[in-house]
């Protein structure tokens, strides 16, 4: 059945407000290339009072500010918004409990409220497949991990009111000093389109936590769900301001966040070229900014690997989501002595992977995001071809899907370390192959690229998977594994890929400004002037 997408306008200071100018955006279907709905086009002028909604829910207001809220507080909201999200019947409870006579009923009550439930989890995951064309397997895994990470950060609020004072230990006797984690100010929150909500979740979660207000700026090409995540927060009756979602183009909807003198720090996930660009104009007003950028990243399969688990975890680390993952392990280097053997396994996996209309069963590739995306992909195949390299598998659409942006899985091999294809992100389901013989000429390649996101190494020899990880120049290292990710432990990379990390506790500091607080304890005056020091 058809999902219809919600038509929703600009969410600021608590509620549904038409942008200034009465531009829309149209949200296109990248599995059927119709267009299902369009949402608002913000403008500098709906950016500023956005801000303002945020800057007056951090400061605001008869003690009833969100930055100087405890933790707990606002432990309560997160926790609502991912019973929101996912099945969870904690908020019907909370609800039910305070009317005794209706909480008489709450076991006769608990089926079909649990029943309403999963059919929001699941509606929020169609439109995550509908507007991404990501399969919707991945689309109901993604809003799992949406709300495990709001879960998880409510935890984390709540723990930081214990934290919030550190007492520092000094010399100095007649001073006592300590160190308060305060809430950074207005944060703006710029995010991708290859996991709309959960992109956001990672930013929205521990900003949140930390007592910052926030302003969200998701991707023009996908921007559904955080619309849907908006209208969570008014059901939880969010204070206003809070959260403040905002729709439109990088140019004119982005751009302004990152030169905003109210904006306190911008958390930034996207392209490496419009990082550039962020943190050049966030430069002028030595703005704070974390960075989650491009990826290359490299996975080594070595002789003495098991190589059917080693090739379902290349193509995995490939081709999930379409290769559209920033850590996607994209540069496969095996073994000289197994490659002839390994790649036709891969080729063999290649072929049972189902690509289909993305809400099919069993999808495991869907939709590439855009026609501009998908013609971008097309070109990097087509310039690899002319440069002499040799597509083993796949480089085409697949020939029964005659709509929508399907690329079918590709393995390219005779490729250069010039090549682009071997050294720009592609953002798509095409994985480049080279072979090496020793260790260190592994290594070498693996480090030789402008990025350092992730890095992969499959090897029984555990000793040599610890040698890799120390040599190689990455932010994420998985040992006879690619891809998987943990709301405990940080995300970020180095090089091009990116500035501070996401995540776990890494994630909350995103958001906390340290302050010194020195306080003068003798009753004896300073003394410095009255008396000449001894020399
Ligand atoms: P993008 O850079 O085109 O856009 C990202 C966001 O920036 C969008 O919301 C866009 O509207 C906005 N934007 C564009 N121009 C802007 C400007 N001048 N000022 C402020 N904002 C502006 O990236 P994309 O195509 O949406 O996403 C794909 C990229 O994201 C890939 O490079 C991928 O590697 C990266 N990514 C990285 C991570 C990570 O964790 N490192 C995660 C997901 C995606």
């Amino acid at each position: 059945m058809a999902v219809p997408v919600p038509s929703r306008q600009l969410f600021i200071a608590g509620e549904w407000r038409e942008p200034l100018l009465e531009k829309r955006i149209p949200i296109i279907n990248p599995a059927t290339e119709e267009i299902v709905g369009d949402m608002a086009a913000a403008t500098a002028e709906d950016v500023d009072m956005a801000v303002d909604a945020a800057r007056t829910a951090f400061f605001r207001n008869e003690g009833k500010d969100w930055s100087s809220a405890s933790g707990a507080y606002r432990a309560k909201f997160l926790r609502a918004i991912s019973d929101m999200v996912y099945i969870n019947l904690m908020i019907i409870i909370v609800k039910i409990q305070s009317s005794s006579a209706i909480f008489f009923f709450l076991d006769l009550l608990l089926l079909p409220i649990s029943m309403q439930i999963l059919e929001r989890k699941s509606l929020l995951a169609k439109l995550e497949t509908i507007d991404t064309g990501k399969p919707l397997d991945e689309a109901i895994s993604d809003m799992e991990s949406c709300a495990s990470c709001f879960k998880y950060y409510a935890e984390l609020a709540e723990a930081l009111d214990l934290k919030q004072k550190i007492t520092v230990s000094i010399q100095q006797q007649s001073f006592k000093t300590h160190v308060l984690k305060e809430p950074i100010g207005v944060v703006a929150l710029i995010t991708p389109w290859n996991y709309p909500l959960l992109m956001a979740t990672w930013k929205v979660a521990p900003a949140l936590a930390a007592g910052c207000t926030a302003i969200l700026k998701p991707s023009e090409l996908a921007s559904v769900t955080c619309l849907e995540l908006a209208e969570i927060c008014r059901q939880v009756d969010l204070p206003s301001g809070v959260l403040n979602v905002v729709t439109g183009l990088g140019s004119a909807a982005g751009a302004p966040m990152s030169t905003h003198r109210h904006v306190d720090k911008i958390a930034f996930t996207g392209s490496t070229a419009t990082g550039i660009k962020v943190m050049t104009a966030a430069a002028q007003l030595i703005k704070p900014v974390s960075l989650e950028l491009g990826g290359k990243s490299p996975i080594l399969v070595f002789e003495d690997a098991d190589l059917d688990t080693a090739a379902e975890w290349t193509i995995f680390g490939c081709f999930f989501t379409n290769g559209q993952i920033c850590s996607a392990t994209s540069r496969l280097l095996v073994h000289e002595s197994i490659a002839a053997e390994f790649l036709e396994k891969l080729v063999d996996w290649s072929k049972n992977i189902k690509i289909s209309d993305p809400m099919e069963e069993g999808c495991r590739l869907g939709a590439i995001i855009s026609e501009g995306q998908y013609e971008k992909i097309m070109s990097f195949i087509s310039t690899a071809k002319s440069e002499g390299a040799t597509i083993l598998y796949g480089g085409a659409r697949p020939q029964h899907l005659k709509k929508g942006f399907f690329i079918e899985p590709t393995i390219i091999t005779d490729v250069s370390t010039s090549m682009s294809i071997w050294r720009e992100e592609i953002f798509g389901p095409v994985l480049c192959v080279k072979t090496f013989t020793t260790e260190n000429e592994a290594i070498e390649l693996a480090n030789d690229t402008d990025y350092g996101l992730g890095a992969a190494v499959i090897s029984k020899d555990l000793e040599r998977c610890e040698r890799f990880t120390k040599a190689v120049q990455s932010g994420i290292v998985w040992i006879n594994c690619s891809q998987p990710c943990f709301n405990e432990a940080p995300w970020g990379g180095n090089k091009r890929s990116g500035i501070g990390r996401e995540l776990g506790e890494w994630g909350l500091e995103n958001y906390l400004s340290i302050k010194q607080v020195t306080h003068y304890t003798s009753e004896k005056p300073l003394g410095w002037y009255s008396a000449p020091r001894k020399q």
